[in-house]
């Protein structure tokens, strides 16, 4: 049996006709930059993550990039964020001419801990305030403690953006007392930064992002970056990019947006059935640490995207080994991320080096990523869960 990692090709197959009627029309509209493609999906995914305005960009990369532009946030400037992310997150804070302070994140959730957030702002409100964004990730498509992260940033006044570029759709509680209010990514801080790369749970047939928000000077200030900061046409008070979202990318993501729910059901369904399958087998917490959906009982009975699980990842001793067996066995797995940022390269003049992050660096090297897609079958699921079970008996 083969099991890969992610296959697009069973999505494409049962929306075909309806994709290549939606890329034939923009072709043969010969409207080629932005229109009423893009507009019709903004306001799509403005009322899909309950905000006022979304802005369609390029990428989930340029979402980012043009969230902390239009924030003016550079030079001096440090933005409090995660170590164990995308390289984006970090990537787009370097580029603005900012540097990233890390704080590390929490084993349960693999998300930035906001005891830690906490301390950080203590310490920089003492030594000169230069933090300007919170950028927390909603890391595999569960959010983020935006409830605390958010009261932080209102009593500090710092913007949080929210890198939601795995987390679309994913819902999160905030309780008072008895009641349960759940937001959607996208709608839980300033302003929300998707991604629609193909292996993303939204994915184009190609490159593409979004800025959701509800503050409408900030949407105003993106709108006119997305397009180099022009306002009127050729007169330019500030510089902002090519950030455009490209029609025909609007108009496949409108049509897949209507199987949105059931996909991520389909992952939710795939991620209880490994949970069923690796209890089972009797491989929970020795040797295999399952991820914790940390909303599951806030949304009880009710059908709440309290994870949207694009991605299922496991800790595992031995992990690169087992890594290797599931290939030799054909079953695809990946690693998200194998070193955690504050090791990278590109920072090594920085000396970020003297910092530590245990809970990251224990989850890079110690995480592995599962086939989780919708189309999967029971009967693939149980065939990864055995090929992990045959793996540890024979240790
Ligand atoms: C995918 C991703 C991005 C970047 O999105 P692109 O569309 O590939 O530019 C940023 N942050 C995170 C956490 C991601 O997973």
């Amino acid at each position: 049996m083969k099991v890969p990692l992610l296959d697009l090709r069973p999505q494409l197959a049962a929306l075909r006709p309806e994709i290549l009627e939606a890329v034939t029309r923009i072709i043969d509209s010969t409207g080629y930059i932005l229109g009423p493609e893009v507009i019709d999906f903004e306001k799509k995914i403005a009322g899909y993550c309950g905000t006022d305005e979304a802005i369609g960009v390029s990428s989930g990369t340029d979402a980012l990039l043009a969230a902390l532009m239009s924030l003016d946030i550079g030079p001096g400037d440090l933005v409090l964020t995660t170590p164990y992310t995308f390289f984006a997150t970090m990537g787009t804070i370097l580029r603005v001419g900012a540097k990233p302070l890390f704080v590390d994140i929490e084993p349960a959730s693999f998300n930035i801990d906001p005891e830690a957030v906490e301390q950080a702002l203590d310490t920089d409100r003492s030594s000169g305030r230069r933090i300007k964004a919170i950028m927390p990730v909603h890391l595999y498509g569960q959010c983020a403690d935006m409830q605390r992260i958010g009261a932080l940033a209102q009593r500090y006044e710092i913007p949080v953006i929210e890198d939601a570029a795995q987390a679309i759709g994913a819902e999160y509680p905030f309780v008072e007392g008895e009641k349960v209010t759940w937001k959607r990514a996208g709608a839980l801080g300033l302003c929300g930064c998707f991604s629609f790369f193909p292996s993303k749970n939204l994915g184009g047939i190609g490159d593409g992002g979004m800025i959701t928000t509800s503050d409408a000077a900030f949407a105003d200030i993106v709108r006119s970056n997305r397009n180099h900061g022009a306002e009127p046409k050729y007169y330019h008070s500030r510089v902002g990019g090519n950030f455009r979202l490209d029609p025909i990318q609007a108009a496949v993501l409108s049509v897949k947006l209507e199987h949105l729910e059931s996909w991520h059901a389909g992952r939710r369904r795939n991620a209880a059935l490994y949970r069923q399958y690796f209890q089972e087998a009797g491989l929970v917490d020795n040797p295999v640490k399952l991820p914790e959906a940390v909303y599951a009982a806030s949304a009880g009975a009710e059908q709440h995207n309290h994870h949207v699980y694009n991605q299922f990842v496991i800790l595992v001793p031995e992990r690169d080994t087992l890594r290797e067996y599931l290939q030799q066995h054909s079953i695809g797995s990946e690693i998200y991320y194998p070193l955690s940022l504050h090791q990278q390269e590109c920072l090594y003049a920085e000396n970020y080096q003297q910092f530590s992050y245990p809970v990251a660096e224990h989850a890079a090297a110690h995480s592995l990523a599962l086939p989780i897609f919708p189309e999967l079958t029971p009967e693939q699921l149980s065939y990864v869960v055995e090929t992990v079970e045959q793996f540890y008996r024979t240790r």
